[in-house]
């Protein structure tokens, strides 16, 4: 597994940028931010791996998780393998998420109508918070 993200913004679109004390160094291209590799320990790399596992049994598909969590999606089709993960439901269904800040998931739970008729899920992500909706049971 190679998993890199930038460390600041997630963002999986970075360059090269020097070696620095034999370390490669990269630059995002996302927000500037310079790291280098060894910053990235493996409790990062876990963190993302249990996400996007996550993220793979609400009914996500590949390319939804690579462009919410900023990770390539064959990184995510090599965990779903190794861990063999598998959906147990039928994959025509497909919820609907939003990527909210604490504010206002307070005020999305504030209206009884965002929540009568579906499930909800809350997952951190980084400084962040997804909700996963479902509304399967309405037809
Ligand atoms: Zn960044």
């Amino acid at each position: 597994m190679n998993l890199r993200v930038c460390p600041n913004c997630n963002s999986s679109e970075y360059i090269k940028s020097g070696v620095i004390n034999h370390r490669q160094r990269y630059r995002c291209k996302n927000c500037n931010y310079n790291f280098t590799v060894n910053k990235l320990g493996k409790k990062i790399d876990d963190y993302y791996v249990n996400k996007a596992l996550q993220l793979y049994l609400e009914g996500l598909t590949y390319r939804e998780i690579e462009r919410i969590l900023g990770i390539s999606h064959v990184s995510v089709i090599n965990w779903v393998k190794k861990y063999n993960i598998k959906r147990p439901y039928n994959s025509q269904y497909h919820p609907t998420y939003k990527i909210l800040n604490a504010s206002e998931l307070a005020i999305f739970f504030q209206s009884p109508d965002n929540i009568k008729g579906a499930g909800v899920v809350v997952t951190e992500l980084g400084d962040k918070f997804m909700l996963i909706k479902w509304e399967r049971f309405r037809e």
